[in-house]
């Protein structure tokens, strides 16, 4: 498996090694029953669509979006673990239809949040892979969007589901650090970062925050982290999870049966 500095890595490695060294590195499949449910992929293919319709200001009749959602998730479920209950296994091309409708609805009801505050994108889900001189891997990761304001600036943007409202400090996240840090790395200068934040409320709600772009003292955490990284994988060092940490547990963690550091095998013999 090709590694790459993306923020996901990052943060894998961070707060598991042990698991982004099983996942990541080897490529190891998890069992069956840590499988995602098919409904973690409504959700990932509702938050995509929101993407291209909110983004791009681009708008889908109902037949449309159907089809554009059939086909995304007949494409992530080839893609990931997923696990189908027996029944959905009966049918699959019924469950692929009905997972399509779910994600419509859930689909327009969290797209209005947002209405009234479209405006294009120069890119979406651009993906950006650049080898840099002295480091042992590429640097690599999508954007969400990209834009250029009124007055000319150059917006990068991520899109982002939350339970709740967002606190001001989501907009200084790596993942926007890392978004600056990759169009500079290829010569293109970010003068505005933002999230566009929408909440799983019955009645959905919509935020912007912004910021300027990082200055070159906040963007060394970023770098700090990747050099961390490299070293790590380099020596072969995989630090586990803190086991008291909620990912350390069989719901989160699809190694946890067999993983040597789980609390499980920790537990006193009684
Ligand atoms: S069980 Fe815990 S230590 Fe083991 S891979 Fe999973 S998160 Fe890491």
């Amino acid at each position: 498996m090709s590694i790459s500095i993306s923020f996901s890595n990052l943060r894998q490695f961070s707060a598991c090694a042990e698991q982004w060294r099983r996942s990541v590195q080897h490529g190891e499949p998890r069992p069956p029953n840590s499988a995602l449910p098919v409904g973690s992929v409504v959700h990932t293919v509702r938050d995509r669509f929101i993407r291209r319709c909110v983004i791009e200001g681009q708008d889908f009749t109902d037949e449309e979006r159907l089809d554009y959602l059939h086909d995304q998730i007949r494409s992530q479920i080839t893609h990931r673990e997923i696990h189908f209950t027996d029944e959905e296994r009966q049918d699959i091309p019924g469950t692929l239809r009905r997972l399509a409708e779910q994600a419509a609805k859930l689909h327009h009801k969290d797209y209005t949040a947002f209405y009234g505050t479209l405006y294009s994108a120069k890119s979406v889900e651009r993906t950006i892979r650049v080898e840099v001189e002295g480091w042992p891997y590429k640097w690599s990761g999508r954007i969400d969007s990209e834009h250029v304001s009124e007055q000319g600036h150059e917006e990068v943007k991520d899109l982002k589901t939350g339970k709740g409202d967002p606190e001001t400090t989501e907009v200084l996240s790596l993942q926007l650090t890392m978004y600056q840090h990759l169009k500079a790395l290829i010569g293109e200068p970010t003068d505005i970062l933002s999230i566009d934040w929408i909440t799983k409320h019955a009645e959905p709600r919509a935020f912007r925050l912004k910021s300027p772009a990082r200055t070159e003292e906040e963007i060394e955490p970023l770098i700090r982290r990747a050099e961390y990284f490299c070293d790590m994988v380099e020596h072969e060092r995989y630090p586990p999870a803190d086991p008291t940490s909620w990912r350390c547990s069989p719901n989160w963690c699809g190694y946890w049966e067999d993983c040597p550091y789980s609390t499980r095998s920790r537990r006193p013999k009684t």
